[in-house]
């Protein structure tokens, strides 16, 4: 390694001239790309040494999903390296940023979740923590999106690079998962077992990706895994090129989350998968007794999706090391802990029984016992015919993942404490009364080395200029920013960065999307994934009544706004595309309309992933967080942009209850009905959008103004939307609150009247945003639920 920028250039043009005479971008990439894996190749090998010599209880994190985004200037950053290679590349007349800007990221997740899992496993790394990932490699990641004619087109998004491919694959440690086959007991000297014949084998391959964490101390394994053909010999019973086309599939493509389509047997064969190929590798030549899986491994399973880990475990338990069902349950429900990220009904998997049945018949039988024998203790206490359905695994039909979740892990978390709660009250309350200690609370985070440190190095320069350097390693030390949240100084310095940044971003979307943006204005962004919940409807009626405001009140002149959207819909989910069409048709109504432009401006902006969120976060000065109540389980994308110092509009809801108790709420927008008051309204289903609408001529208008066509010249056809209103009554009540946000966007507007009362707004913001650092949820984890010990340092 070098500690220089002079030892790095010469290291540099030794790389490139060993290869070709000319620097051209790609060649610096490449250059680039292996030197940092050279660097991270040593180290890792010594974390890896040292879990081989001293071994630790380590933590396995099982997720679907792994949103890392890009990776060599996270690396970079983690490994001190960035300023240094920065400078340096400077002085030979190359831009890293823009060799950063030939990766593409890869794209493994929807959103939040998979975001999640990804700041997760930053920050286990950065604490010295002895925790991995382990998910899927998808072929294609999620797709990219174009708009034409305002409407979402999809894309597949090809990542995967050849020569990245090479290091990355551990072909000696493919393991063989079984699908379909029939179950055959055997009795054998240890007892009775099963075991599966005639099975069609898929081989799973595994890739590792080095984990960086910070200081490039320690270095953890997110493996991920891709299926194949496997050599075995192929069942006689079944027909061989069906076969092979579909195992060869099994990775190809990640599903879109509220996927709604059918095929979904290839999810279960991916969720399987998953669970499979983990478990037999970490059970491969185990350093312990299996009897003492609990004190050494720990797995976190990220949602019900990886829940078939817990009958698997079973499986391998008994039939594969010949333990009695009642030990090998005792080791199973004390390895595996599970987080819920949803409450959403739809959102609640279930499986159809002869499916698991016919693709997994070993398990079903596992899941049938499980659920047997659960009733059973759940009948010997008595409990009603309606507490043992709610509570039961199997029902009509259909196996209830969270129930199994729930049942088969020692620990089961939400992730905000307004979610745990109804959790606990409401959607889990049989269960939370039947294992009362088991539920608790982990607020969600975000890495403040990608969010803050990566995404905004002139803002982390500021901090530190200001009150020293601590806060990297600390991030709750930002809270000491409160003492210059009225330094005027400091204030401009804020508003010159956030300037700076928002200069960026207007660069970057006139050089990629051709977008002109008037810096002066208000940027306000709403960025998440396109859903009834997330209101993005509400945030464009909103517009729409301003617009109409603009035109018919001369006196109505409000300060420049730009309202920036990003987002994608999963593919069939058609009433979100719907209103992304309609955004986008708005968009070209208002931008090109001579009078409103001056006052209103809409850029939606394409393809939203981890790269746009780092361009836009860092320059975003009104966060929208603004889901129904009681609907958005944490929401991360809240946290990163409290942490740039952008002002929230928002609901009480998800983490931003949290976020408002740390900030007070007279440093926030808040508005909108409460969960408690949106479930009352459910529960009686006493809420009618009509009278709303009957009696309120502004949103009778705008109601009319849809359905015609007009305001749209004929370019949507909004009957999904109106439709949802009308029919479906409105199930995200965005006319209920509408005036309460359009309300807090007046207040919006007299608080940037006040630039630097604006600025300490922010200041406060940033100051009290430490606590949502993934540091803090990963520790909280450690202490409560894996009981981790620190990775000795190697420097
Ligand atoms: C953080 C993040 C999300 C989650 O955003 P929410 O506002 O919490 O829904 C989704 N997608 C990407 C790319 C993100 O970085």
């Amino acid at each position: 390694m070098f500690s220089s920028k002079e030892e790095f250039k010469k290291f540099f043009m030794n790389r490139i001239a060993d290869k070709r005479s000319q620097k051209s971008l790609e060649m610096a990439f490449e250059t680039l790309w292996e030197m940092t894996h050279e660097w991270i190749q040593e180290n890792w090998n010594r974390t890896n040494q040292l879990y081989e010599k001293e071994p630790e209880k380590q933590l396995y994190y099982f997720s679907i999903e792994f949103l890392i985004g890009r990776v060599l200037g996270q690396n970079l950053v983690n490994l001190n390296f960035y300023d240094v290679v920065k400078e340096g590349l400077d002085e030979l007349g190359l831009k890293l940023s823009e060799i950063e800007e030939l990766e593409d990221e890869p794209g493994l997740g929807n959103g939040g979740l998979g975001r999640l899992a990804a700041c997760f496993m930053d920050s286990l790394a950065s604490l010295a923590l002895p925790g991995h990932g382990y998910g899927l490699r998808y072929k294609g990641g999620l797709f990219t999106q174009h708009f034409v004619n305002g409407n979402q087109t999809e894309q597949p998004t090809k990542w995967i690079k050849e020569k990245n491919n090479a290091d990355a694959r551990q072909k000696d440690l493919a393991v063989e998962v079984a699908y379909y086959g029939d179950v055959q007991l055997v009795v054998g000297t240890a007892g009775v077992k099963r075991t599966i014949e005639n099975p069609v084998w898929v081989k799973a391959v595994p890739y590792d990706l080095p984990i960086v964490g910070a200081n490039g101390g320690t270095i953890n394994t997110l493996r991920l895994w891709q299926a194949e053909v496997s050599e075995r010999p192929f069942p006689s019973t079944k027909d061989h090129t069906v076969y092979e086309h579909e195992t060869a599939k099994i990775t190809d493509r990640l599903y879109p989350d509220d996927s709604l389509e059918s095929g979904k047997i290839l999810r279960l064969k991916q969720q399987y998968l998953l669970c499979s190929a983990s478990l037999q590798d970490l059970l491969r030549n185990p350093s312990f007794p299996v009897e003492e899986i609990p004190e050494n491994i720990a797995i976190q399973i990220n949602d019900t999706h990886p829940a078939l880990a817990i009958p698997e475990l079973m499986r391998i338990l008994i039939d594969d090391h010949s333990l009695g069902w009642e030990q090998a349950w005792d080791i199973t429900t004390r390895t595996i802990s599970y987080t819920n990220h949803t409450i959403l009904t739809e959102a609640m998997e279930k499986w159809d029984c002869h499916l698991i049945q016919s693709l997994l018949p070993r398990i079903y039988l596992i899941i049938e016992e499980i659920d047997l024998r659960f009733k059973e203790s759940l009948q010997n206490q008595g409990k009603t015919v309606d507490v043992l359905r709610k509570l039961s695994i199997i029902e009509e039909g259909v196996i209830k993942m969270a129930v199994l979740a729930v049942v088969g892990s020692y620990k089961v978390n939400g992730v905000a404490k307004l979610h745990t709660n109804i959790l606990k009250k409401r959607e889990m309350k049989e269960l939370n009364e039947q294992f009362p200690n088991k539920f608790h609370n982990k607020t969600n985070g975000i890495t403040h080395r990608r969010w803050l440190i990566k995404a905004n190095p002139e803002l982390s320069e500021l901090i530190t200029e200001t009150i020293g350097a601590r806060w990297v390693k600390e991030p709750e030390r930002l809270d000491e920013l409160h003492s210059f949240a009225q330094n005027p100084s400091f204030l401009q310095d804020f508003q010159a960065v956030k300037k700076l940044k928002k200069e960026q971003l207007i660069y970057h979307l006139q050089r990629d999307q051709n977008i002109v943006v008037d810096s002066a204005s208000i940027f306000d962004i709403h960025i998440k994934r396109f859903h009834g919940y997330k209101r993005q409807l509400m945030n464009i009626l909103h517009i729409q009544m301003l617009y109409n405001r603009i035109k018919h009140d001369s006196t109505y002149r409000p300060y420049p706004r730009t309202f920036f959207f990003g987002g994608k819909a999963a593919p069939t989910y058609h009433f979100a595309k719907q209103v992304i069409k309609m955004i986008n048709t708005i968009a070209s109504k208002v931008n090109n309309d001579p009078l409103v432009r001056e006052h209103l401006h809409i850029v939606f902006v394409e393809n939203y992933n981890v790269t746009q969120a780092e361009y836009l976060i860092p320059a975003a000065e009104v966060s929208e967080q603004i889901s129904t109540a009681s609907k958005e389980a944490s929401g991360t994308g809240n946290m990163k942009l409290m942490m740039n110092g952008a002002l929230t509009i928002g609901t009480f809801d998800g983490a931003n209850v949290e976020m408002f108790e740390q900030v007070g709420e007279e440093n926030a927008f808040v508005f909108g009905m409460r969960a408690e008051e949106i479930m009352q309204y459910e529960k009686e289903k006493s809420y009618n959008p009509k009278e709303i609408i009957e009696g309120d001529p502004e949103i009778a208008k705008m109601m009319r103004q849809l359905a015609t066509g007009k305001f749209t010249d004929g370019k949507i056809n909004a009957d999904f939307i109106v439709e949802q209103l009308l029919e479906d009554k409105d199930p995200y009540f965005v006319l209920k609150d509408i005036h309460s946000y359009a309300k807090a966007h007046e207040k919006i507007l007299k608080a940037y009247d006040n630039p630097m009362k604006w600025a300490e707004m922010s200041v406060k913001n940033m100051a009290a945003s430490g606590i949502f650092s993934s540091d803090r949820t990963i520790q909280q984890y450690s202490d409560d639920v894996w009981h981790l010990s620190k990775v000795p340092s190697i420097h």
